[in-house]
């Protein structure tokens, strides 16, 4: 099979006070070995919710898995026991977050958090795995690795801490990495410095990649193909040119419109009005209706389908239906 990982009809709520909110309403993606997918979306669209779910780190209760299938080599992890789960997690599948401190435990030394994974999922032995260690920090591009290792999270800058992340992230050669905003708190200088080694790392290891995001820039730098998430679901995907050059949904229109310089005319930024719908009852046709330039009367009554537009693009929307008027995207096209 093609795909190491797949996720088939996700469907994830959280139970609140106000409700049932349906965080995640039908995600359907794969991802192939050694590429890098980016999930793209405002805060609230369900990314974070569905890469969480891979790992089965949604906290349950409030949250749970409704439906659906997350196959990783063909097995579907959402039936997996815990102790089952626990000998993929960290090993087969690493997650890396935004903020580093709380990926690292600030009372260890950053070298016995790398030597503790690879005893216990690779079975190495204590010098070993020191031995180990050091040539991780070397590759992650820490200087002075015989010092840096005997020292603490809090003795290293942001960006040098983000980098140990990757090296404990990595340690134990996993198949899939899933990296949730991993340059988010960095300034922009070391942001490009750290997806440049993501990169390299995943050139040496053929790591899957699975970025969460919500800038596009960070896409264009680092991700194959993309996949824009809108109120728990998928909108559209397609390669990284296809939804930089081709989108076909107005919500991917509105969020290349809201990125710095490359699609603003004379350089003005066009925020995307009005705000997600509420996902205890979520809208009954497309869930962008309330806030689309476009909106026709079917939009609001019928949820659009995923019409095809290549081999590897798909939107959901009714301007993709043949009797739709013929709408050009609302800037100059690019390239
Ligand atoms: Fe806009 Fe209708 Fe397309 Fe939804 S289906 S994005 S409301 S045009
Ligand atoms: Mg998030």
């Amino acid at each position: 099979m093609d795909f190491i990982l797949e996720v088939k009809d996700l469907h994830i709520s959280f139970d609140t006070y106000a409700g049932e909110v349906k965080a995640v309403r039908g995600v359907d993606f794969h991802l192939r070995k050694g590429e890098t997918l980016a999930i793209v979306g405002e805060s609230g669209s369900g990314k974070s919710v569905t890469s969480k779910s891979i790992m089965r780190l949604i906290p349950d209760p409030p949250g749970r898995i409704v439906k659906g299938e997350v196959l990783f080599e063909g097995k579907d992890l959402v039936k997996l026991r815990e102790k089952e789960m626990q000998t993929i997690r960290g090993s087969e599948i690493s997650m890396i977050f935004q903020d580093p401190m709380t990926s690292l435990n600030p009372t260890m030394t950053v070298g016995k958090q790398i030597v503790e994974g690879l005893v216990k999922h690779q079975r190495l032995g204590k010098i070993e795995a020191k031995q180990r260690a050091l040539e991780l920090l070397k590759l992650v591009g820490i200087p002075n690795p015989e010092i840096r290792v005997n020292q603490y999270p809090h003795q290293f800058s942001g960006g040098m801490r983000q980098r140990v992340v990757i090296a404990v992230a990595l340690a134990c050669n996993p198949k899939v990495l899933i990296a949730d905003e991993p340059t988010t708190a960095l300034d922009v200088t070391i942001q490009a410095q750290i997806l440049d080694l993501m990169k390299d790392l995943q050139k040496q290891m053929d790591t899957a990649i699975i970025i969460i995001t919500h800038d596009l820039g960070v896409v264009a730098n680092i991700a194959q193909r993309v996949a824009v998430m809108y109120a728990g679901n998928i909108i559209e995907t397609g390669t990284v040119d296809e939804i930089f050059y081709q989108p076909k949904h107005p919500y991917t229109w509105g969020l290349l419109a809201s990125m710095p310089k490359l699609h603003t005319k004379k350089g003005e930024l066009v925020a995307i009005a009005g705000t997600p719908p509420d996902l205890v009852s979520p809208p009954l046709g497309c869930s962008f209706a309330p806030r689309c330039p476009y909106v026709m009367e079917v939009c609001v009554s019928y949820m659009p389908d995923y019409k095809k537009s290549s081999r590897t693009q798909y939107a959901a929307c009714w301007l993709q239906d043949e009797r739709a008027p013929k709408i050009e995207p609302p800037w100059e096209a690019a390239g």
